[in-house]
């Protein structure tokens, strides 16, 4: 994982407030677990037209909690040729701010092998803080930040009912930021 640069000034406040912003609050209900626990056996079934009812929950659960207008979303089988995500490339899914519409596909590109459980709920969970960037916190635009990497994780490791590891960041040319996983791993 890699953060986006900072912004030119106009948006550089913005930028950092979404760098600054590392965690989020959470339901204290087990009311997501419980759908991540039907995406998890509806994906195992395989067909996305069982997937898609269990995650239009999921979304429609978190966007109450925060306070968010409902997004709209789509399953796809594969990955579609052109993606829209337009902060970086990214493998398993894509956010329309215009439309706020979350795409999610579960299979890969080159192997068209079926993404794990795992990497397709962390790829929900990434998308809808993009939305929740721009209509809960309303920034002018959805970066990758490392408050951006940090709230998603958050957000992913409550729905897994998962430990939440502490992530170690190591910064790289041009104001950007990668996770350091030995340190990550290691937890110090
Ligand atoms: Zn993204």
């Amino acid at each position: 994982m890699l953060t986006d640069a900072p912004p030119r000034k106009a948006n550089r406040a913005g930028f950092l407030e979404s760098d600054q912003t590392r965690t989020l609050d959470l339901p204290q209900d087990g009311s997501l677990l419980t759908i991540t626990k039907s995406i998890e056996s509806a994906m195992r079934r395989g067909r996305s037209t069982d997937v898609r009812p269990t995650c239009t929950d999921f979304l429609k659960a978190a966007s109450e909690f925060y306070e968010v207008p409902a997004c709209g979303f789509r399953v796809l089988a594969a990955r579609p040729l052109r993606v829209r995500e337009r902060w970086t490339a990214e493998l398993f899914g894509d956010y329309t701010p215009e439309t706020m519409l979350i795409r999610v596909w579960m299979r890969t590109a080159v192997r068209k092998a079926i993404t794990s459980f795992g990497t397709f709920l962390s790829t929900l969970c990434h998308e809808f803080c993009h939305h929740l960037d721009f209509q809960k916190f309303g920034f002018k635009d959805s970066w990758h930040t490392r408050g951006f990497y940090e709230r998603a994780a958050v957000l992913y490791h409550h729905a897994r009912s998962t430990p939440l590891k502490k992530l170690f960041w190591v910064p790289v040319i041009g104001g950007r930021w990668r996770i350091d996983w030995q340190r990550t791993n290691r937890g110090a």
